[in-house]
């Protein structure tokens, strides 16, 4: 038996792992994720730490002793015996460039990753999609010769980045991409915020090829019903859902 007590930043960092465990698990219920083909992390950007799935671990098993804690800036695992998970480079760069995002998930999901194969990105076709994604999802151009070998999630990471820099987009309007001839990364200011945008991103890839499929021309939904959707949804002028009723 022993004496010590538990401090703040203990608890924090507790916090953390609990959460990047349950989002784990949240993934493989709502059946994003095939056997080990994904991952997701939450940052505690008070304390400069981001917690991560460990590498080769099936989503649903994750118990949160297991969780890696990674240092958001030097990228040095804390006290763990299981490797973060391959991907963690990745992850680590767009909390570094995305300063207002809280946790980032990807994965393999089937239909957000067939438009990822095709390198295509998906156009803003109807309301689903306006309600999470304020213009069409990006597709990154593919990684280089130079770029694959030891840093090559680094490299993942860079190519998203340059996506929504030369693209002017905004990542908390767009919070997802597809990294060509891979996969969706998406990202939320919170674990449920990055949830939904998996989730959607999804229906979103899925319902988009039906409508081309059906026959639709592939013009985007009309930018002023478009805008509108994104904006009930969120932002100060947010209308949607349940408000605290003032007494
Ligand atoms: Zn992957």
């Amino acid at each position: 038996m022993t004496n010590e007590v538990a401090g703040p930043t203990d608890l924090r960092l507790q916090e953390l792992r609990d959460t990047a465990a349950e989002l784990n698990h949240d993934l493989h219920r709502a059946g994003l994720v095939t056997l080990t083909f994904g991952n997701a992390s939450v940052v505690d950007r008070v304390a400069g730490v981001v917690a991560i799935k460990p590498s080769g671990v099936a989503c649903a098993t994750i118990d949160p002793a297991d969780v890696v804690l990674v240092d958001l800036k030097t990228g040095a695992a804390r006290e763990t015996a299981l490797a973060a998970s391959s991907d963690t480079a990745t992850h680590l760069i767009l909390y570094r460039s995305f300063p207002g995002i809280g946790a980032v998930i990807h994965t393999h999901s089937p239909y957000a990753s067939a438009w990822a194969q095709a390198r295509r990105s998906i156009p803003c076709l109807g309301t689903t999609h306006a309600d999470s994604f304020a213009g069409e999802v990006p597709v990154t151009r593919p990684l280089g010769p130079t770029e694959v070998g030891p840093d090559y999630t680094t490299n993942t990471g860079q190519v998203i980045v340059e996506c929504f820099a030369t693209g002017g987009l905004d990542p908390l309007r767009i919070p997802g991409v597809l990294v060509a001839g891979h996969g969706p990364f998406v990202w939320g200011v919170d674990a449920e915020s990055a949830l939904d945008a998996a989730t959607t991103l999804e229906l979103v890839a899925l319902t988009a090829l039906a409508t081309l499929q059906v026959g639709g021309s592939g013009d985007g939904l009309e930018p002023w019903v478009a805008e509108h959707h994104f904006a009930r949804k969120h932002g100060p002028g947010a209308t949607y859902g349940q408000r605290p009723r003032r007494s």
